[in-house]
């Protein structure tokens, strides 16, 4: 009891985290949502001791030890750690470093795990093991480093591709570094593309990302691309122009205008085969699809913002993205976010695997935690039952890592990241949000602690940015 109270005061005083093993919890007479599809279970004790799920069961058969710190379940339900699929924590000087912001977002949001598409290596690093050490506050972290994009990239924490030289060069000095796969991005040339992927293959290295610009997606997909996001070059493969539309300019209005059902259903039904990853970010994809439509000057999420991100990320990025889309009017755009949600149900029920995923914090207005709530909303919109949107940031998530055994559903033996709600989310998926405790690799913060965390990344934003750095471009 007493070293799980000092755990909370390290935390409330600087988002560092004790060392120090917590002591044993027992979650009683709570209802079970495992996330492997099973209906709730009424009425368990679930023991953590050591970051494990030790043991749990019906409450009259499981007996919590003496010494537990014991927290009262009943009437709530508790589900599997979240993931968020698709971040950016340290981008250049788009998102600086600040571990007092994005990661206590992440937690007090219930997102025990993300995978990092494209952050600055040396910082990231670094967060990976102190946070997997228990000496830093965060979800686990699984990293891209930089991302490989063209020859002049577009984003910053991003490696340069010429040519198929320097793809497979980029690849085998980011294994060296140590990152945990690769991340394609749209601009990367073809030849660059197939060195890289067959570099990674070579060197054990999953490789996910977009489709780039001058790829197919089954092209990508038959190349064993694990990932596709954001539909990258989905919707072109469905064009009846694909041949034309990877050689030159796409637009979204030419992609409306041009699908073909027969095309789409081919498509679908090789990514099912290849059971290639989506991961669409429809949250990301209506904010900025839609950017021009959606009032966010009342967002009540901006004190989370630190000036970075609000004063100079998001209005560039705006900026950026309006520039390219005065040929396709707001309806046509508002019809290809619907056709978005159409494709993410006809892809879902041929089979193709789905991960939640938002883009935070690069994507405007995108926060950190908050966000991957709405896309598992945006995912229920779209058709999937509260289960299956459940499940794209909890058991696909480690269904897709290769890691089921150890993590994903609520069971024994497994990690202890947990999420104690007040309300079902299998009747309403946004019941997510109410989040009454976060087990963070079997440490206990209860909605104080949470409430505590969210108020000191209040205070955080409200600092002046640290200097600015120069943007972390990888040279070969
Ligand atoms: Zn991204």
């Amino acid at each position: 009891m007493r070293r799980f109270f000092a755990a909370c005061m390290a935390l409330a005083s600087g988002f560092t985290v004790a060392s120090a093993a917590a002591a044993t919890l027992a979650i009683t007479h709570v209802n079970v949502i495992d996330a492997t599809g099973s209906p709730p279970q009424p009425d368990m004790t679930v023991i953590v001791q050591d970051g494990r799920i030790v043991d749990l069961g019906k409450s009259a058969a499981v007996r919590a030890p003496a010494d537990a710190v014991l927290v009262d379940g009943a009437g709530k339900y508790l589900i599997p750690g979240l993931w968020d699929m698709h971040v950016h924590t340290v981008f250049g000087d788009w998102l600086p470093r600040n571990e007092k912001i994005v990661l206590p977002l992440f937690v007090a949001n219930g997102i025990t795990g993300v995978r990092d598409m494209g952050s600055d290596l040396d910082v990231t690093k670094v967060w990976r093991s102190e946070i997997a050490a228990g000496t830093l506050l965060g979800p686990r972290m699984v990293i891209a480093g930089p991302m490989l994009d063209g020859p002049i990239p577009r984003f910053p924490s991003s490696a340069p591709v010429a040519d198929a030289a320097q793809g497979r060069a980029v690849v085998d000095d980011l294994k060296a570094r140590g990152v945990d796969f690769i991340k394609i991005q749209s601009l990367v040339p073809r030849d660059g593309y197939f060195a890289a992927a067959d570099e990674a293959k070579k060197q054990g290295l999953v490789f996910v990302g977009h489709v780039p610009d001058a790829v197919r997606a089954s092209e990508a997909s038959n190349a064993g691309q694990k990932s596709i996001e954001h539909f990258t070059g989905i919707f072109e493969g469905c064009s009846t122009i694909e041949d034309q539309l990877i050689k030159g300019p796409k637009s979204l209005g030419v992609n409306v205008k041009t699908f073909d059902p027969a095309r789409a259903r081919a498509l679908i039904a090789l990514m099912a085969k290849n059971q290639t990853w989506q991961v669409p970010t429809l949250v990301w994809e209506r904010g900025q699809w839609l950017v021009d439509d959606i009032d966010k000057s009342h967002d009540p999420l901006i004190k989370y913002a630190p000036p970075a991100w609000k004063d100079r990320t998001w209005p560039m990025f705006v900026k950026d993205i309006m520039k390219d889309m005065d040929t396709d009017p707001l309806p046509v755009r508002k019809r290809f976010v619907q056709m978005e949600l159409q494709m993410t149900l006809a892809m879902f029920r041929a089979g193709v695997p789905f991960l939640a995923g938002t883009d935070t914090a690069a994507g405007v207005h995108v926060f950190p935690g908050f966000s991957l709530h709405e896309e598992l909303g945006l995912f229920v919109r779209a058709g999937l039952t509260p289960m299956q949107a459940l499940q794209t940031a909890t058991i696909n998530p480690a269904k897709f890592f290769g890691t089921l055994a150890d993590e994903g559903t609520v069971a024994r033996g497994k990690r202890a990241d947990l999420v104690l709600l007040d309300a079902n989310p299998l009747d309403d998926i946004a019941n997510t949000k109410r989040i009454r405790a976060v087990v963070l690799a079997g440490r206990y913060f209860d909605r104080a602690a949470l409430d505590r965390m969210l108020q000191g990344v209040e205070v955080a934003a409200a600092q002046p940015d640290p200097p600015a750095r120069a943007a972390t471009t990888m040279s070969p």
